[in-house]
């Protein structure tokens, strides 16, 4: 006899109260959680039960009973099946709503902090065409290349010709690869036999600039029709100012390898946030959606609260982005982060952008801050920006002995950001209010700013 209060098969009528990481909706029943895809949160619906597990279990919709105001016809074409969005059939209110939720939910569950303020989500105005960057995976299917996106819980590619979160023009030069990798007949790679030469298409476009790159990572040494890519390639967008190749020959889900090299053009692209001009290698991270970011960076700099004369510390600075953005209002700024490309480009940032007063290590934040500690250099401000595992234990235990007067935690993982608040608070800090910033519209990821004092 089992006491798992729902069967495989059962049908019954459910409640959506949430929504799951991949935009499922959830529903308990009688303590069971039950996974049900388009559902969502304040909606009724008849389920079939298809699979159960101990604890949770997944169902189909049969036909909605009630539906929510929020709910709208999800634009996209692939949106059922395309991992890369998850909420297109909420609204862009439901979504904020959603957002704020996740955020306040993360802080009182996860880091215990109830009485924070956190103020309603910073959202797009036309949340659509905003990412500056598509790497998209590359795939043979029924002899045919194919390019796209991962399936929702697979490493199945959906074939994509367009994707309505992604700049139009990296849309096209997308196009423009794929149609020419067909063309010439280069050979996809096969994630399960570890075969073929093509792995990885990704174009990134600085939208101030209309700058384009164009990155194609191969499993070989050697790029076939590398003459075709360089030549067809710029005459038909002549914004493409670079193109280089990276060779991943390992067997990994991890996009780049260590080798990159530029085929064609320039070694980055330029573009600019507010007044800061950053250059761009290939295989740096940088913000994808640049509107939203100047609005993250501004309330960064605002929690940060600089007089003009403090030291500041920025922990995983990427190429330097809100290094150079605070260096404009402190006295001094060491920014630290683990790509050494990255670093590179955040030296020549510093120099483009005539900052001085910017030094630049690279290194594990949670090794080069402590070091940084015993010779002697103390933060009155130190902003993160971690990815989404949070900061390294270290790190954190490091600020606690630094104690500077301030902490500015920028986050993109609500329930990282908690727990992190949580260490903070327990070593005598308080937070003092959180500001979510929707970077990634249509998506369940959620950006959020923290001020956090001694
Ligand atoms: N602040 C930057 C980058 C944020 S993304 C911006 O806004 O653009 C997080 C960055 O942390 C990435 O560049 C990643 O390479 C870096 N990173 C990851 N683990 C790290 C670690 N242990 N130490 C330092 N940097 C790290």
């Amino acid at each position: 006899m089992t006491t798992q209060p729902v069967q495989k098969n059962d049908t019954l009528e459910v409640t959506f109260t949430d929504l799951s990481h991949d935009g499922a909706g959830v529903a308990k029943v009688k303590g069971y959680t039950l996974f049900v895809p388009g559902g969502l949160p304040g909606e009724a619906a008849e389920v079939k039960v298809i699979k159960t597990k101990k604890g949770y279990g997944f169902g189909k919709l049969i036909k909605f009973i009630e539906t929510s105001e929020d709910r709208v016809e999800p634009p996209c074409e692939i949106f059922d099946r395309c991992g890369g969005c998850q909420i297109q059939h909420l609204n862009p209110k439901g979504q904020a709503q959603f957002k704020y939720k996740m955020v306040t939910d993360a802080l009182e569950r996860l880091g215990g902090l109830k009485e924070i303020k956190v103020h309603p989500v910073l959202t797009m105005d036309h949340p659509w065409a905003y990412r500056n960057k598509a790497s998209v995976p590359v795939a043979s299917r029924e002899g045919e290349l194919i390019a796209g996106f991962y399936q929702k819980r697979s490493h199945f590619i959906i074939d994509m010709d367009h994707c309505l979160i992604t700049d139009d023009t990296v849309d096209e030069v997308i196009q423009e690869v794929k149609r020419i990798a067909k063309d010439s007949g280069i050979e996809p790679y096969n994630e399960e036999t570890h075969k073929g030469i093509l792995r990885h298409i990704i174009v990134r476009v600085g939208k101030q600039t209309d700058e384009v790159m164009v990155v194609l990572v191969t499993k070989t040494d050697e790029l076939p029709f590398r003459k075709r890519f360089i030549k067809e390639l710029p005459e038909k967008f002549p914004q493409i100012k670079s193109i280089a190749q990276n060779i991943n020959k390992k067997r990994t889900n991890t996009i780049f390898g260590n080798e990159t090299r530029i085929l064609w053009g320039k070694e980055t692209i330029l573009d600019t946030i507010g007044s800061v001009k950053f250059a761009i290698s290939p295989r740096s991270f940088y913000q994808v959606n640049p509107e939203q970011t100047r609005v993250l960076y501004e309330k960064a700099m605002e929690y940060a609260e600089l007089a003009g004369k403090e030291t500041v510390i920025d922990a995983y600075c990427g190429i330097g982005t809100i290094s150079l953005f605070l260096a404009q209002k402190a006295g001094q700024v060491y920014g630290v982060e683990i790509v050494p490309e990255a670093i590179e480009d955040a030296r020549k940032n510093a120099e483009l952008n005539e900052l001085t007063n910017v030094t630049f290590e690279a290194g594990p934040a949670e090794e080069v801050i402590p070091n940084w500690y015993k010779q002697g250099i103390k933060a009155d401000i130190v902003v993160v920006d971690p990815p989404r595992k949070g900061c390294d234990e270290a790190l954190l235990q490091t600020i606690l002995e630094m104690k500077p007067k301030r902490v500015v935690y920028v986050s993109c993982n609500p329930a990282t950001l908690a727990r992190d608040l949580r260490v903070l608070e327990d070593g005598g800090y308080k937070t003092i209010e959180v500001q979510p910033v929707d970077m990634f519209p249509q998506t369940m990821h959620c950006e959020a700013v923290a001020k956090i004092e001694l």
